[in-house]
């Protein structure tokens, strides 16, 4: 029998009308509705998509939003000083800076991105990359959880699928998905969401020996590489959960990390691409810029 498709839009649809709910309590006990600033430098076509997105969906959440676009010949000082500005200003309760920054023109100096991110304030970074946040999800005290991998504990909690005790297999080890993705799972005390938590975890990456024999060891498998398809249904376990982050853009097509045909028939669950980790995200960093305000307000 073919997996169950984990539909990653609908529990996104039900975790931002979630969201808006709350933002309508937050303004009705007197607040300013929560407001998101986002930055994007140059012109990306898929990075404008992106923000695009993200700022449709804070309109329907009652969350205001606005966006910088700043030239791809921006210099470090001009966007660390833009940060400041936004760091420095009230009205604005998270700020995203959207990645990749593009690569430096001619002999201008480059964007160091670490650099950049460091620069949001810890109380504003929605996005849970600053060192502060980083820290406080590795000590079991998380302030913001980064969007990604939050959406998939979410996504895993909804569908009713227990992580406690279960193998999970992350493939790919990077700041912003597979490594906390892996920290999140192997929480002890479920601070990153209702029954998350407790899993056995095993990180994978490109020096992993053996992967095929690791995978096949999993209880739920999280590919996050960035490789079309390479997950492959041999490399699978009748009846695990596989949860596929990948976006990959081959010729027309998007497709994931995992080969989906050959998983469905092995899985007992499977994330689709389109529709399953990717709206996760945009919901996640809702509910991040929510929860930015409110610690804002309460300060
Ligand atoms: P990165 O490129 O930052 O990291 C990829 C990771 O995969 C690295 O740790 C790398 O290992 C590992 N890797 C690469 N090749 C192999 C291999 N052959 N075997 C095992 N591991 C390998 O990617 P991201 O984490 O940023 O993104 C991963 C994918 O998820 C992309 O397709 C991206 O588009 C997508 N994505 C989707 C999101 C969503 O909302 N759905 C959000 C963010 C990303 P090493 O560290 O050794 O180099």
């Amino acid at each position: 029998m073919p997996a169950t498709r984990l539909d990653g839009k609908k529990i996104a649809l039900e975790i931002r009308a979630e969201v808006a709910q709350a933002v309508e309590q937050f303004v009705a006990a007197g607040n300013a509705a929560p407001k998101l600033a986002a930055i994007l430098v140059g012109d990306d076509p898929a990075s404008q998509v992106y923000v695009r997105n993200k700022e449709r969906a804070c309109e329907k959440a009652g969350i205001s939003s606005q966006l910088d676009r700043l030239p791809a010949s921006t210099t470090p000082a001009e966007l660390l000083q833009r940060i400041d500005e936004l760091n420095g200003d009230p009205s604005v309760n998270g700020i995203l800076v959207q990645l990749p920054l593009p690569q430096p023109i001619g002999d201008a100096p480059p964007l160091d991105e670490r650099a950049v991110l460091d620069a949001v304030d810890p109380l504003k970074d929605v996005d849970a990359f600053s060192p502060i946040n980083v820290g406080l999800l590795m000590q079991g005290r998380p302030r913001f959880l980064p969007c990604t991998p939050h959406g998939i504990v979410q996504m895993l909690h909804r569908c009713n699928i227990q992580t406690s005790g279960q193998h999970v297999v992350v493939v790919g080890r990077s700041e912003i998905v597979g490594k906390p993705m892996a920290m999140m799972l192997a929480q002890k005390d479920g601070s990153c969401g209702p029954e998350t938590a407790n899993a056995t975890v095993t990180l994978a990456h490109s020096r992993t020996k053996n992967l095929k024999e690791i995978c096949l060891t999993a209880d739920i498998l999280i590919a996050a590489v960035g490789r079309p398809e390479m997950i492959r249904g041999e490399m699978i376990r009748p009846g695990a959960v596989v949860v596929d982050v990948g976006i990959n853009r081959v010729g027309d097509r998007l497709v994931g990390d995992v080969h989906f045909d050959e998983a469905e028939q092995v899985a007992s669950a499977i994330t689709p691409v389109p529709g399953g980790v990717g709206p996760l995200t945009i919901a996640m960093l809702l509910h991040n810029t929510l929860l930015a305000a409110k610690l804002q307000s309460a300060k």
